[in-house]
């Protein structure tokens, strides 16, 4: 079961995601990450295996934010690398997602996505969410995370941060704890 975490507040974002995550490590995981904005601009910094390798990345590329979302993840569709592990960004990389559980559908929406002409970076089942609020975003993100909830079957819990929504961050979940 992995750990979702989300922050906006007056403090450095990055520790206060690595701290949280930190106290979800007994969930269990095989990877982490986390997701910031700065300056109307997502950073995102991923690593598979311990918490302990995200932070090296993170001390070998720093980053600062405002706000984000980080993410432990217990792999279900794809292997456990970087480019799977959590968060994923819309294909314009203006939507940050975290994601906890299974989405049933995925793959069909994944086809549609693709016959749009849209590339995936990853085998996760997640990019999709990513993906679908995206387009359904414009301007109204807890709008666009309805419709998007609308079209996934499965279990699931979701973070969600938008580069243009610095005091919002919206969260939602189906059957998941
Ligand atoms: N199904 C997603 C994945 O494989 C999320 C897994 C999880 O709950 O961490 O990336």
């Amino acid at each position: 079961m992995c750990g979702i975490i989300g922050y906006i507040g007056p403090k450095d974002v990055v520790p206060v995601l690595i701290d949280g995550l930190r106290k979800l490590e007994y969930r269990g995981y095989d990877s982490a990450g986390v997701a910031v904005v700065k300056s109307g601009a997502v950073d995102l910094r991923r690593s598979a295996g311990k918490l302990s390798n995200l932070e090296d990345v993170i001390d070998n590329a720093p980053i600062t934010g405002d706000y984000g979302v980080g993410h432990t993840r217990w792999a279900t569709h794809g292997g456990v690398t970087d480019a799977n592990a959590h968060p994923h960004l819309s294909y314009d990389g203006t939507v940050a997602v975290v994601h906890n559980g299974v989405i049933e559908n995925y793959a069909i929406l994944k086809r549609q996505l693709q016959d749009e002409g849209i590339a995936f970076v990853s085998d996760t089942d997640t990019e999709v969410i990513a993906f679908l609020i995206e387009e359904a975003y414009t301007g109204d993100l807890v709008a666009a995370v309805r419709e998007t909830l609308a079209q996934l079957r499965g279990s699931f819990a979701i973070g969600v941060s938008a580069v243009d929504q610095p005091e919002l961050l919206v969260a939602a979940r189906k059957d998941s704890p």
